[in-house]
């Protein structure tokens, strides 16, 4: 049986390193945190000391961490991670970060003969429990087809978006229209409930409507609207405010560099940096709904 590193098991890492127990992997486990390890070790893990400890004897390593810095001060360097790992194993790097940084750590990665794939996911933490994220992989074919079957036990739908940086690249493109969809879903609720409507039927009425989107399928950030969205649990969980700015400043940085207008993404940035000043960062991105007034509001209205 294939023998996996699982580096990083925050809201993401966590479940999909799970669903990897299930299907019969054999997972040596690392985070800086040390709650995510022991709840997996309790399912069957190996504790790693560190994340050189946890990547000796495997096979297949992915990460999940934050952001760009993490992933190269993780890999890179003189004591980097690549440097401990067998020449010929699989590196699955899961985590959003910047395209040019994939594509540096992926050129590291190939002069120390080991493949690796940038395979940044979709779908959220309950994508993640349920085992049906969506992977953007960039990299080689050949070895997206050795992944494969690793990819299917956290995932349905598994895309090759080109060469390496290029699931990066499909991954900010994506996060750019759901920041939009998510403030634009914002609005529509405070607008429609500060003027009368009751919240629920208005989501379910743009949901059926050409104004429908995965916000309002899945994600609805009026409290009380769907049960199992964040809104409903105090903005608790989910995708981080903060992940959200980042993803954000990557489609920014990318669209300097290609000189493409992305008017929309801009505003979303300034709004979501505005939305951690108020210092909202840790909590999850549907929160921006506090920016447009939420049901405390609308209760207030009419006190
Ligand atoms: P998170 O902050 O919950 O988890 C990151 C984990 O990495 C933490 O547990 C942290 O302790 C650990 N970590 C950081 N540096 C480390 C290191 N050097 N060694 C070991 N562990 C380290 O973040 P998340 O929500 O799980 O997101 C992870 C990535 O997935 C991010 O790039 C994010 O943009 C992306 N993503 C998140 C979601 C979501 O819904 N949360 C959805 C899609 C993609």
């Amino acid at each position: 049986m294939t023998k996996i590193a699982f580096i990083g098991l925050g809201h993401m890492g966590l479940p999909m390193a799970r669903n990897l127990l299930k299907a019969g992997f054999e997972l040596s486990v690392y985070d800086l945190l040390q709650t995510a390890v022991q709840q997996l070790v309790a399912e069957g893990a190996r504790a790693a000391n560190d994340a050189h400890d946890a990547v000796h004897q495997a096979s297949v390593v992915i990460s999940m961490l934050p952001a760009s810095r993490h992933v190269e001060g993780l890999y890179l360097g003189d004591d980097g991670l690549l440097a401990y790992i067998t020449p010929g194993s699989l590196v699955l790097e899961c985590s959003t970060i910047a395209p040019e940084s994939a594509k540096k750590v992926h050129q590291a990665a190939v002069k120390l003969g080991i493949e690796l794939l940038d395979a940044p996911v979709s779908g959220g933490t309950a994508g993640a429990a349920a085992a049906t994220l969506t992977f953007m992989v960039g990299g080689e074919a050949q070895a997206l087809d050795q992944a494969r079957p690793i990819f299917q036990a956290m995932g349905k739908n598994i895309f090759h978006a080109g060469s390496a940086g290029a699931g990066q690249l499909a991954k900010v493109c994506n996060n750019l229209v759901l920041a939009v969809q998510m403030i634009g879903t914002a609005e529509a609720m405070a607008l429609g409930v500060a003027n009368g409507l009751d919240a629920k039927t208005l989501a379910e009425i743009m949901r059926q409507s050409s104004g429908g989107n995965w916000v309002l399928e899945r994600y609805n950030p009026w409290p009380g609207v769907m049960e199992t969205a964040p809104a409903s649990h105090d903005y608790d969980g989910g995708f981080m405010a903060e992940l959200m700015a980042k993803d954000l400043g990557l489609a920014q940085e990318t669209a300097q560099a290609s000189g493409n207008s992305t008017p929309m993404g801009a505003l979303a940035l300034q709004l979501y940096r505005l939305l951690l000043r108020q210092g909202h960062g840790q909590r999850d991105f549907s929160v921006i709904q506090q920016l447009f007034g939420g049901p405390r509001h609308s209760t207030d209205d009419t006190a």
